[in-house]
């Protein structure tokens, strides 16, 4: 049976790289096995959620190159959630409390101080109708919890293996608040039985939720899927990452310029037995997901590295997946072009400037005591017509060897003008590749001193 996966953000901030870990092990999970990605938007928390968090969501998703193949979101089903608290009253699995914040807070600490765990007491499984209709009357309303077996509870993690949790040691999960809004614990399982997921894939903060989801699962009378809980990524400093700071935002990463393939392989990789190496395309990264070998400790991720890893991404990026970006950025280059600057860029967006310097005009700023040797580079250029697609290999070889010979000059003395009076710029690509495209009529203006 093809995978049925979910990555459900609430959006209530930036997703960082660390959240991209979990969308992107899920969505490549399921396009490696052929299955369906969803984008499941938990915005059940209607004074945190906001719309321009889900665009961003979304917007994030697409630049990853993992778009959803469907979108939910649960304040869409809050009908199912509803008839769902119904069934699950009438069978004496959640029950109604009426005990306000500041209330369990107090036995909260009265627990603590004398060692115990703070635990629900169970107080409201106490209250007789009678006892209710009062609170009620008083003007509370009810909050529900799920009622725990107190039993152990396994499971196989998929990550982590053999798992065991006794829920007789957790509170009754809270799963709607006095106010009404729903808390995804019992959302999420109510969710995932009716969109037949197959996997939860989500990080290991959620392994504790685990136990108290599989017994939701069975009082729902739905075989539960298969759990695959990962490890988290924490800054260099080891502080855990939050959406609420806003830590290394995918939306930063994108406006920075990082590659979207770099950024996806680090996160994959990070952590893992697999050196953080540039991928080829996000089908290679999905070959590379195991399971089974992702470690169990948190994995330090530093934004350091995304810089190299997207120079190295571009330097080996073929032309045609380049073209439509190029196209994008106005510039209609073609293979000759994309190959001749890719191995120097360290952001894609680099690429225009190289369009301009070669093709627009530029002033070369070459001085007064090297314009004698410029005008000389001009003589000894190959006699016409050349062109980038008539240039030929020992064009360059011939060219140099000539001004050597009539100049002299070797090393940097010789190239660092001809690059300044050709490009205007102390650094790039080769010019052995660039020469041909600047082209022979433009290239001797230039080494004269024209503005071309
Ligand atoms: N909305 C939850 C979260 O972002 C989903 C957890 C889950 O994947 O089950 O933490």
């Amino acid at each position: 049976m093809p995978p049925v996966v979910r990555f459900a953000p609430s959006p209530t901030g930036l997703l960082h790289i660390g959240n991209a870990r979990t969308a992107l092990l899920n969505a490549l999970y399921a396009r490696r096995e052929k299955g369906t990605f969803i984008l499941r938007l938990d915005d059940t928390d209607r004074a945190r959620s906001e719309e321009k968090y889900a665009d961003t969501i979304r917007e994030d998703l697409a630049w990853l190159g993992i778009p959803p193949d469907r979108e939910e979101r649960q304040s869409a089903r809050t009908a199912l959630y509803e008839a769902t608290l119904e069934k699950l009253l009438k069978a004496g699995r959640v029950y109604a409390c009426y005990e306000t914040e500041e209330e369990l807070e107090f036995r909260r600490r009265r627990q603590l101080a004398v060692h115990k765990p703070p635990v629900y007491d169970r107080a409201a499984l106490k209250l007789t109708d009678a006892d209710r209709a009062k609170l009620e009357g008083e003007g509370r309303k009810p909050y529900y919890r799920f009622k725990l077996e107190q039993k152990k509870v396994a499971w196989s993690d998929l990550v982590r293996g053999a798992c065991e949790i006794d829920t007789a040691a957790l509170s009754d999960p809270v799963i709607r608040r006095a106010d009404g809004h729903w808390l995804y614990t019992l959302t999420s399982v109510v969710d995932d039985a009716d969109m037949h997921v197959t996997h939860v894939i989500r990080g290991e903060d959620h392994l504790t939720n685990t136990a108290a989801q599989i017994e939701m699962f069975e009082a729902l009378g739905a075989k539960p899927p298969a759990f695959v809980h990962h490890n988290l990524l924490t800054l260099p400093s080891g502080e855990g990452m939050s959406k609420r700071l806003g830590h290394l935002s995918l939306r930063s990463l994108r406006e920075e310029g990082q590659e979207p393939l770099a950024v996806a392989s680090a996160a994959v990789l990070v952590g893992s037995a697999d050196a953080i190496e540039p991928v080829s395309g996000l089908d290679a990264l999905a070959s590379k997901i195991d399971f089974s070998k992702i470690s169990h400790g948190a994995a330090k991720f530093d934004p350091k590295d995304l810089d190299a890893l997207t120079a190295r991404t571009l330097h080996g990026m073929p032309y045609e997946i380049a073209k439509p970006r190029l196209a994008a950025l106005g510039v209609a280059a073609d293979a000759s072009f994309w190959e001749a600057v890719r191995g120097n860029l360290s952001r894609f967006r680099e690429a225009e400037d190289w369009w301009r310097i070669v093709f627009g005009a530029i002033e070369p700023p070459l001085a007064e005591s090297e314009r004698e040797f410029a005008r000389k580079a001009a003589e000894h250029l190959p006699p016409a017509p050349w062109s980038a697609t008539s240039w030929d290999k020992k064009n360059w070889d011939s060219w140099i060897e000539a001004l050597k010979g009539a100049t002299g000059r070797k090393g940097r003395e010789l190239f660092h003008p001809l690059r300044i009076a050709l490009t205007g710029r102390e650094n790039g690509p080769e010019l052995r590749a660039l020469l041909p495209l600047i082209g022979r009529e433009r290239a001797v203006k230039r080494l004269k001193g024209e503005k071309v």
